[in-house]
């Protein structure tokens, strides 16, 4: 595989992981992002053009001087609650910046795309696993701003012939393998980088929101996926789009639910500490259970998880936890 591709939000959590996994394929990656919630430090695969989505004289310039055959869309805002508090913010990045974005890659001759969408879009689960036929009827703004984008691609298709896949990730975990990269979100908000964070005094106590749930142990259960997983993902994807792959969506986690108890448990055993934690209420919004039917990313895009057990997830999320105490260090 070669050629160029551009990955916009290439400086954050799942762009600068795949980031990775395309020059590691052979690709020449071209990051473009803001820098707003990501790191220039995270950009290490590739040139990084700075500058916003919602740019249209920006986005022709990038694409004049590089000429990509394909984008990897990550650029977007990602906290559920503060879509809630600021829904005009979410709708104008995520929704008016994508749709610029399309009409420059319409205008300019590039046509595929790999766009990061959310099991969010789906809403409440009438049943589990969550298969992609799954209603969509989202909770949050940001869900409705991701599902919106989907509905885009679904008729920029037909219309000027730009195929996408929309890959709709559960919940993204761990770090590089390689200790190269990892989470770092402002704030963290995030259940496994807080319970670390709880085990080494880094930050709070960890509230366990809500343990009355109707699960085996009250707590919530999700679907966590290693974001080295979700790069390959992301590579798998565009193959399948270069080898003439019709537009489409797919879950990608891995069809096994952790619950919150399970998490700090495990980060417990890692980290060879206790999670200091307090028991408190649910969090609004969120669903018992979230957990992926995994058939067809396996079917069309050939992709299965490899270092998505819990130990691979938690490991590898402590040992860059470690590492940044250290370089924070005084
Ligand atoms: N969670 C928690 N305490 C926290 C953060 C998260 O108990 O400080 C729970 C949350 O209710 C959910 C799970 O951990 O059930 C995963 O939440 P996270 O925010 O990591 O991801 P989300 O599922 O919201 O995308």
């Amino acid at each position: 595989m070669s050629g160029t591709v551009l990955v916009t939000g290439g400086a954050g959590y799942v762009g600068s992981h795949t980031a990775k996994a395309l020059a590691a394929a052979g690709y020449r990656a071209i990051t473009l992002d803001n820098l707003s919630r990501g790191f220039a430090h995270a950009v290490q695969w590739g040139p990084l053009e700075r500058g916003d989505i919602l740019d249209r004289d920006f986005l022709d310039a990038v694409m004049t001087r590089w000429r990509p055959q394909a984008v990897l869309h990550f650029a977007a805002l990602a906290y559920v609650g503060e879509s809630v508090s600021d829904p005009a913010r979410y709708w104008r990045n995520n929704v008016v910046g994508s749709l610029t974005l399309l009409e420059a890659m319409r205008d300019h001759g590039v046509g595929r795309i790999v766009f990061s969408s959310t099991c969010a879009t789906y809403g409440l689960p009438v049943r589990l696993p969550l298969a992609e036929d799954h209603p969509q009827a989202p909770i949050s703004p940001y869900g409705a701003t991701k599902l919106a984008v989907e509905r885009m691609l679904a008729d920029l298709d037909p219309a000027h012939g730009l195929r996408s896949v929309a890959l709709r990730y559960f919940n993204a975990a761990g770090a590089d393998p390689a200790g190269e990269l990892g989470e770092n979100h402002e704030p963290e908000t995030h259940l496994i980088p807080l319970a670390i964070g709880a085990a080494l005094g880094t930050a709070p106590r960890l509230k366990i929101f809500g343990t009355d749930y109707p699960t085996a142990d009250g707590t919530c259960i999700r679907d966590y996926i290693h974001v080295t997983d979700l790069a390959a993902a992301h590579v798998a994807a565009l193959g399948y789009l270069e080898a003439g792959g019709a537009s489409t969506a797919c879950n990608l986690g891995t069809g096994a639910g952790l619950s919150v108890r399970q998490i700090v448990t495990e980060v417990a055993n890692v980290a060879g500490r206790p999670v200091p934690a307090d028991e408190g209420p649910r969090r609004a919004g969120d669903p018992p259970e979230l957990v992926a039917d995994p058939a067809r990313a396996r079917q069309l895009l050939g992709w299965t998880p490899r270092c998505s057990d819990v130990a691979s997830v938690i490991s590898t999320a402590y040992a860059w936890s470690t590492r940044q105490r250290l370089r924070n260090a005084p």
